[in-house]
């Protein structure tokens, strides 16, 4: 399919007229056509117009015909093939196999995301029937379900240009809960953002939708990504990147005359905690494991383990030994661009130049243009406490580990962390009294907790949290992975004595969509 560098508007491909957008290719340097003409306030304009006129229509789409569209999306995307994974591997410098890895899950969102729009929980449906003779007040007819919220501005990710992109997990979730989308791409990877945007217009057009329920721009955060949270039509902001980005875009949305919800992904380093048993019986192994985590996708995991805290001894020693070792072999990744190269550099010349921070190790530099070169650094528990430089996230590679006196400056260090999303605890059976030390601390700052796993593989599925406190996320309430997303788009309301004929579906006498519903405290079907 030949990549035309148009924005996409409901069902058109319109020319723009600004500065031209062009992919670079990470491992070469190379410049990829074709340019596209970043988009303005028109485009923003129309797509927000089309977007609003479509949300009454698709709102109330059935769950079957939703879900049919969200399916429809995944089987065109499959369809593309081998030209989309070419493209992305030329647009962002990951591997084949990684990018064939995320295109498997980003349709497996759409298709879980579907499964659910069926199941109809979502919609939450409770009923109190009328009960005319209570004494002393009879009780009205009250009956709640779940609406969408509106049209949902999503910002493409640099780090997941399929699964956390155009038609990915932020996507598939405002598209369940019956909300029309408005792309922002990211510039990072317009051909893949194109192709995909192709996909999605395709199943627009086949699923006989308004063509508002899905436009794409491509622009600057400023111009375009801005114009979009400030308009009145979008009622919602997905967004996966920096803190500053997803904090300025928090900033608008409140500016605004009507502030919304935006759900912003952004800054976590992911500390694992290596307890005194664990590394007493395995120091080597939990070394050569965790440099596999933090080097995999050159580091650009939003769950990257970037800080690694344990008690002083021979215990952390040798696990910095094998670390070191295993530093010095790891291969150094192509980063997703030169802008994010130039970020890691910044941020690991921090670390150097820290008088509080002592270089472990670092990998081999690497032949391409925009590499990786992996890092360990360690630091002592007083100075990571006073030292906020310390406690910055390095995107990529690079991780700090903290050597604590003992396991009281264990639970200081985590008590002092900023929100993320996640915590990992490296344990064995002895370990357990210590664990259940810091168990109460981590629930409290992180979104997922785990045992004996590292952060790095997020699991698509019911039971996931991508989430935790701020800087990690911009609302800890929610997940931006799995199917519990869906709730970020959706609101409640509440019909009281309404007459059948003017009631939902879901919420008639009879069930005529037989979806689960608490009748009167009792969960029916
Ligand atoms: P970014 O700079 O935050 O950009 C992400 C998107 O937001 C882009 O489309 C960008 O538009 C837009 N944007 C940025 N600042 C904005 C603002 N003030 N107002 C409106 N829109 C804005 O992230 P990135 O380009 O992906 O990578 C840069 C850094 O982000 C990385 O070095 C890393 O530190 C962090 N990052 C974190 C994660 C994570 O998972 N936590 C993921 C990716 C990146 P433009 O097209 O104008 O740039």
């Amino acid at each position: 399919m030949t990549l035309e560098g148009k924005q996409l508007i409901g069902q058109s491909a319109v020319a723009a007229n600004g500065a031209a957008i062009n992919a670079i290719n990470p491992a070469t340097g190379e410049t990829l056509s074709p340019a596209y003409a970043a988009g303005g306030k028109a485009e923003v304009d129309q797509a927000c117009e089309l977007a609003w006129a479509a949300f009454g229509t698709y709102r109330e789409t059935g769950l079957e015909a939703r879900a049919r569209f969200l399916e429809t999306i995944a089987d065109e995307i499959e369809a593309i093939g081998d030209a989309l994974i070419e493209r992305g591997v030329a647009e962002s410098g990951l591997p084949q196999a990684r990018l064939q890895g995320e295109r498997g899950r980003t349709c497996g969102q759409l298709r879980l995301f579907a499964s659910v729009v069926r199941a109809g929980e979502w919609l939450d449906v409770r009923i109190d029937p009328a009960l005319p003779e209570r004494e002393p007040m009879p009780r009205v007819d009250l009956r709640q379900r779940h609406i969408g919220l509106g049209p949902v501005a999503v910002f493409g990710a640099s780090n997941f240009p399929l699964a956390f992109s155009v038609a990915g997990g932020d996507t598939a979730s405002a598209l369940a809960a019956g909300c029309p989308v408005v792309v922002k791409a990211h510039s990072a990877h317009p051909g893949t953002s194109e192709l995909v945007g192709r996909a999605v217009q395709r199943a627009v057009a086949k699923c006989n939708l308004p063509e508002g329920v899905f436009s794409l721009i491509y622009g600057s955060g400023r111009e375009v990504g801005q114009g979009l949270v400030r308009d009145a039509r979008i009622k919602a902001v997905g967004f996966t990147g920096s803190r500053s980005g997803g904090t300025a875009l928090m900033q608008a949305a409140q500016e605004r005359p009507e502030p919304i919800p935006v759900y912003a992904e952004m800054s976590s380093i992911n500390p694992v905690f290596l307890l005194p048993e664990a590394l007493k019986s395995r120091a080597k192994e939990l070394g050569d494991a965790f440099v596999g985590s933090l080097n995999m996708g050159a580091g650009q995991f939003c769950t990257n383990p970037g800080l690694v805290i344990a008690q002083q001894g021979e215990g952390l020693e040798a696990f910095l030994d094998a670390a070191g070792e295993a530093v010095k072999g790891a291969q150094a990744h192509t980063m997703l661009t030169p802008g994010i190269h130039e970020a890691y550099t910044q941020g690991v010349e921090g670390l150097t130049q820290s008088r509080h921070a002592r270089e472990v190790a670092r990998g081999p530099a690497g032949d391409g243009p925009n590499t990786c070169q992996v890092g360990l650094f360690v630091a002592k528990a007083a100075d990571f406490l006073s030292d906020e430089a310390l406690q910055a996230e390095v995107f990529g590679a690079t991780s700090l580990v903290i050597e604590c006196a003992d396991q009281a400056e264990v639970a200081r260090v985590a008590e002092h962390l900023e929100g993320q999303l996640t915590a990992t605890l490296q344990m064995d059976d002895g370990d357990l009294d210590a664990a259940r030390g810091l168990l109460p601390i981590l629930e409290r700052r992180a979104g997922r907790v785990m045992a004996n796993g590292w952060p790095t593989g997020v699991e698509v599925c019911h039971a996931m949290v991508h989430g935790g406190p701020y800087p990690a996320t911009s609302d800890s309430r929610t997940t931006s992975v799995g199917s519990a997303a869906i709730h970020r788009f959706l609101r409640p309301v509440c019909y009281q004595n309404l007459p059948q004929g003017l009631l939902p579906e879901a919420l008639r006498d009879g069930n005529p969509e037989g979806v689960s519903r608490l009748v009167d405290g009792k969960r029916e079907a």
